[in-house]
C-alpha cells in the first residue's frame, strides 16, 4: 500500500533519491512467515521507514544528495540501520536531502528539489526535507534524519510533522557521513509525538563503534516508559519553562510569534510556570555554527578525492588535477562555498581569529544554558523565524538561508535535545514549535510534547 502512495504521489513531491523496493518486499514477507509461526517479532514489525541518503545501507545505493556519490554502494549498514532491520523495520527507501546536508530547503540536492506536500510551489526545508515529506505525504510511516544546525526540526516544522533531534552523543553516527561532527546527530521523524518518540526508542543506545556515543543507560529512550494510559497534561503542572527573550529577530515574521504566543498560553493554562530568561550570548550563536560547521566540513569532505570512492574526473594529467578537477566536477555550490570558508576560517593566521574565537563562543552559549537548565525544564521558541518559502525564492541568497536556522544552532552547540512540535498554521502553512531539553534530558521534552499534543 505504501509502495502505491509512493507511486501516486512521487511525481510531485521528489521525496525519495533510491526506493528499495524488492528488499522492502522480501522484508515484508519474512515478518509475516514470523507472526504467521508465532515467533517474536521486533519493535518496528512491518513499518514502513524512510532513512536520509546520507546514512549508509548496505548494496543500497548512497548519494548524500551528490553526484560526488551517485553511484556509491556502501560495503555496511550504519548503526541504526542495523537497529532497524534487528527490529524488523522495513527501509522503504533513500529520502533527498540538500547535498552532504548543507542547506535549509532541500534545493542543493543533485537529484532536484524536493516540494513540500503542504503546497508544492513551496520547500519542504532541509537538509532532511526528503524524509519530512515522506512522513507528511503517507509514503511512509517514519524516518530517519540527520540533523548538525535544525536539519531535523527546520523540515519537521515546514512539513507539519514532528522531529527530534536527540542530545549529542545517545544516538549512534556509525554509517552516517559526516558533516560536521561536533554538531551531527542522527534523529526522527513522526506524524506526532508517540510515533517519533517509538523511532527514537528503537535506535538510541550505546554503540562501542561510535567513539563519541555516551555509554550511559539514561542516554537510551524506552518506549514503554511513555505509556498511553497516562494523561500527560497533569505532567505540565508545576513544569518549569524558560522563554529566552533573545529568540526573535526583526526580520522574523510576526504571525508566527502569534501562534507561539497561543502555544504557550496553553501550557500555562495547564499549570505550567513560564519565565522569561535571557540567554546572552545566543545572538553570537549562528555566525559561530557557521564557522565551526564550515571548518568541520571543509576537513570531513576532504575525504572524496576521486581515488578511493565517489566520483572522478576523466581527463586529468597529474595527481592534483585529479583531485581538483573530481572535485570541481562533482561538489555543487553550497558545498564549494563552506570547504572554502571552512579552510579560510582554519588557515595559519586566521584560525585564532576565526576558528579558535568560534569556540570560546561555543562554551559561552553551552554555559547559558547550564545555567539556565539549572532552574527550568525546558525552554521553548520557534523553531524557525520564517514560514515555508517559494522553491527558488532563497537559493542564491545564502545569507538568507542562513538566518533560517537562527533558533535551530544554538542547541546542536551545546549539545542538547530538541523537538519541533506542529503548533498552528498561518494561511494554511504550518508554524513549529522548539521544545528544547538539556543533554540526555529527552524525557522532559517527550512528556512536555505528549502533554501539548
Ligand atoms: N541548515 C543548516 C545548514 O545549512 C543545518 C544543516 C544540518 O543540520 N545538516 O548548515
Amino acid at each position: 500500500a505504501h509502495f502505491n502512495r509512493i507511486e501516486e504521489v512521487e511525481k510531485n513531491i521528489n521525496a525519495f533519491i533510491t526506493l528499495n523496493k524488492e528488499e522492502a518486499l522480501k522484508t515484508a514477507e519474512k515478518v509475516d512467515e514470523k507472526i504467521k509461526n508465532g515467533e517474536q517479532i521486533g519493535l518496528l514489525a512491518g513499518l514502513p521507514i524512510g532513512v536520509k541518503d546520507n546514512i549508509v545501507t548496505k548494496d543500497l545505493r548512497t548519494t548524500c544528495g551528490s553526484k560526488m556519490l551517485e553511484n556509491f554502494i556502501p560495503p555496511y549498514d550504519a548503526t541504526v540501520v542495523t537497529r532497524i532491520k534487528e527490529a524488523d523495520g522495513i527501509i522503504m527507501g533513500k529520502t533527498n536531502m540538500d547535498e552532504f546536508a548543507m542547506g535549509s530547503s532541500t534545493e542543493t540536492s543533485y537529484f532536484g528539489p524536493t516540494k513540500n506536500p503542504i503546497d508544492t510551489e513551496r520547500v519542504p526545508g532541509g537538509s532532511s526535507g526528503g524524509s519530512a515529506a515522506a512522513v507528511k505525504s503517507g509514503e511512509v510511516a517514519l524516518a530517519l534524519g540527520t540533523d548538525t544546525g535544525g536539519s531535523i526540526r527546520q523540515p519537521a516544522s515546514y512539513c507539519d510533522v514532528v522531529g527530534i533531534k536527540p542530545s549529542y552523543g545517545i544516538v549512534s553516527r556509525y554509517g552516517a557521513v559526516s558533516m560536521a561532527n561536533t554538531l551531527d546527530q542522527v534523529g526522527v521523524f513522526g506524524r506526532d509525538v508517540r510515533d517519533a518518540v517509538f523511532m527514537l526508542s528503537a535506535i538510541t543506545g550505546y554503540d562501542k563503534k561510535d567513539s563519541t556515543s555516551f555509554n550511559n543507560p539514561e542516554g537510551t529512550i524506552i518506549f514503554g516508559s511513555f505509556p498511553e494510559e497516562i494523561d500527560y497534561k497533569d505532567y505540565l503542572k508545576g513544569m518549569k519553562i524558560g522563554l529566552p527573550r533573545e529568540f526573535t529577530y526583526e526580520g522574523m515574521d510576526p504571525r508566527i510569534n502569534e501562534e507561539i504566543t497561543k502555544s504557550i498560553k496553553m501550557f500555562e493554562s495547564l499549570g505550567a510556570e513560564i519565565e522569561e530568561i535571557s540567554l546572552p550570548h545566543i545572538e553570537y550563536g549562528l555566525a559561530a555554527y557557521y564557522i565551526i560547521s564550515t571548518s568541520e566540513i571543509s576537513s570531513n569532505l576532504a575525504r572524496f578525492d576521486g581515488v578511493k570512492y565517489g566520483y572522478r574526473a576523466k581527463e586529468y594529467n597529474t595527481l592534483d588535477e585529479l583531485y581538483i578537477n573530481s572535485r570541481t566536477e562533482a561538489f555543487g555550490e553550497e558545498v564549494k562555498r563552506r570547504i572554502m570558508l571552512g579552510t579560510y576560517s582554519l588557515s595559519r593566521g586566521y584560525a585564532d581569529d576565526h576558528y579558535k574565537k568560534a569556540l570560546k563562543v561555543r562554551t559561552l552559549i553551552k554555559n547559558d544554558f547550564d545555567k539556565a537548565f539549572s532552574k527550568y525544564d525546558i525552554i521553548l521558541s520557534p523553531t524557525c523565524p520564517v514560514l515555508p518559502f517559494k522553491l527558488g525564492e532563497k537559493v542564491n541568497d545564502p545569507l538568507a538561508m542562513y538566518m533560517g536556522d537562527l533558533f535551530t544552532v544554538p542547541v546542536n552547540l551545546a549539545g542538547l535535545c530538541s523537538m519541533s512540535i506542529p503548533c498552528g498554521y498561518v494561511e494554511g502553512l504550518p508554524v513549529g514549535l522548539q521544545i528544547i531539553g538539556n543533554r540526555l534530558k529527552e524525557a522532559n521534552i517527550i512528556k512536555a510534547g505528549l502533554g501539548f499534543e
